[in-house]
């Protein structure tokens, strides 16, 4: 009897062929190479623990050779015009679109992240690169700065080659949303993916070579954290990391650049509240609610893991909600009817039961799910913890699965509190119809973006980032290149002021 996803299986199989010959190597200066140690480690995927590969594991000597050779790359590159990098990038975003369901299944298959979403972060992976390149030509582009007697004006110029880190949920879109600036400004690149979702990084990486980016600019090694990506943070050569991943790694991350005083960005975790008060449209909100934590797996730094809902409506807006997540399906992620595929390691699904435990044990009532689902050992039902208080463990601590924790308000203030009273600060969702307190509530709320009424909505030139644990700098059109880019200023003189001048 054939399923949902046979036909999508069948052509995964096809498309992942080519990675079982070998080891993955890394993409160095424009070669494919096996690592300089040998060692190697296996990526499998979360829908059975089938092996899909064996990827070469980088040590610092590997990240030695990207880096001198995105050095070397980095005079030509940077001279290039702008007008030559927008035909480049659109070149890649082009290929993007063009191996768009290779790139949607293996990542699936690698991630085990629902085929219907990985589709769409295919297509915006192109969308990325599009847009930065068509912002490229103006990278460089600054201020006049007129004074009596001197002409000030400022340029920014690409900061050099720079290292890329980057976690395994949803790995192509950030790995994209992170490259695709960097390129636009004129920096070359050393890309280290996540261990546990290397694939779609190689194919990235072909992508651009085959669009005709020239060797060096992109370099992509794999391997561990605590080796291939310390090595990126630690060498002389890299001036400058953008790392998206934990609010832990980011602090190692700092540490460990100290010496070469590196500029860092990070993009780190969160532990997101959705507020809904009892004037909001409820229907449009529970859409996003739903959507907002048990999209992508739950798998996701902006999703809404912390639902505060005001207390006249707790238990109305609670059973709705227990009723649609019943009906989330569950099952393997190449199915296209599929919400909610496997989680994409077994620590990190041993991680997120753990939660369940921990819930129980702090009279925290598990509303639905708090289990393994049926369709097999990596799959976690999506789960609502509720009467929870924001003292809990399940309060308190990014869970990175599809289990959400309610917690009632009386008012505006509480509200408020509840909201803030978290080290995270990536982002907030706010569900009213009073426009006053949604201006009043969005301008209080500690985190780098807020959404009103709405889930999570990406435009792209607009800023992307957190405050607090969450992050530190901002993504997004002119605030990637204040990242990737040196402002320097210059000042010339009219030739009209007098010059001090000493032992005449
Ligand atoms: P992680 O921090 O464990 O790993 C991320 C990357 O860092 C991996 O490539 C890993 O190999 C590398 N790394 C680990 N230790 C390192 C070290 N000492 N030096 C250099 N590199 C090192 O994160 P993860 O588990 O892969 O990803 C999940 C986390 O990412 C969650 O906390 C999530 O919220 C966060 N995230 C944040 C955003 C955002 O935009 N704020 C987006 C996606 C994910």
């Amino acid at each position: 009897m054939s399923t949902g996803h046979d036909s999508n299986t069948r052509k995964a199989q096809g498309y992942l062929q080519r990675f079982r010959a070998k080891p993955v190597g890394h993409f160095i200066d424009g070669e494919w190479r096996t690592g300089t140690s040998g060692g190697t480690f296996e990526t499998r995927t979360p829908i059975d623990g089938s092996l899909l590969a064996e990827v070469s594991a980088g040590d610092e000597r590997d990240v030695d050779r990207a880096a001198r050779a995105a050095e070397r790359a980095f005079g030509a590159w940077r001279a290039l015009p702008g007008r030559e990098r927008r035909e480049l990038l659109h070149a890649i975003a082009d290929a993007i679109e063009a191996k768009g369901e290779e790139i949607a299944l293996v990542e699936s298959m690698d991630t085990g992240q629902p085929i219907r979403f990985m589709a769409a972060a295919a297509k915006r992976g192109a969308e990325n690169f599009r847009f930065f390149a068509d912002k490229a030509p103006e990278a460089r582009n600054g201020s006049s700065l007129p004074a009596a007697e001197h002409m000030n004006y400022t340029l920014r110029q690409p900061i050099g080659p720079v290292g890329v880190i980057t976690p395994w949920n949803t790995p192509f879109m950030l790995a994209t949303w992170k490259i695709a600036p960097a390129l636009a400004a004129g920096c070359t690149v050393v890309h280290k993916p996540a261990e546990w979702s290397p694939l779609s990084a190689c194919l990235l990486a072909e992508i651009c070579a085959e669009a005709g980016l020239p060797p060096g600019v992109l370099n992509t090694v794999h391997g561990f954290g605590e080796t291939a990506g310390k090595a990126v943070t630690e060498h002389e050569a890299i001036k400058a990391v953008a790392f998206v991943g934990e609010s832990a790694t980011g602090s190692l991350i700092m540490a460990q650049g100290a010496a070469t005083l590196k500029r860092v960005h990070f993009e780190l975790g969160g532990k997101n509240p959705v507020v809904v008060f009892d004037d909001a449209d409820l229907e449009r909100a529970l859409d996003a609610v739903t959507f907002m934590i048990f999209s992508l797996n739950g798998e996701r730094c902006t999703s809404s893991s912390r639902l505060l809902i005001q207390d006249t409506i707790e238990q109305a807006f609670l059973d709705r909600l227990v009723k649609r997540v019943a009906r989330i399906r569950v099952g393997h992620p190449l199915d296209p009817e599929t919400e909610i595929g496997p989680l994409i390691h077994p620590d990190h699904v041993r991680k997120v039961l753990s939660y369940f435990a921990a819930a129980a044990d702090q009279g925290v009532t598990i509303r639905a799910g708090g289990r393994l689902a049926s369709a097999g050992a990596g799959y976690v039902e999506p789960t609502i913890l509720a009467d929870a208080t924001n003292d809990t463990r399940v309060a308190r601590e990014e869970i990175f699965g599809p289990v959400l924790t309610v917690i009632p308000f009386a008012d505006e203030a509480e509200a408020l509190a509840l909201a803030n009273d978290t080290r995270y600060g990536l982002a907030g969702y706010l569900w009213t119809r009073d426009t006053g307190r949604a201006l009043r509530f969005a301008q209080a709320l500690d985190a780098g973006m807020v959404w009103v009424n709405s889930e999570n909505n990406r435009h792209l030139p607009a800023p992307f980032g957190g405050m607090k644990a969450s992050g530190i700098g901002r993504d997004g059109g002119e605030y990637s290149f204040d990242f990737y880019m040196e402002t320097k200023n210059i000042c010339v003189a009219y030739d009209l002021h007098r010059v001090p001048s000493l032992g005449r």
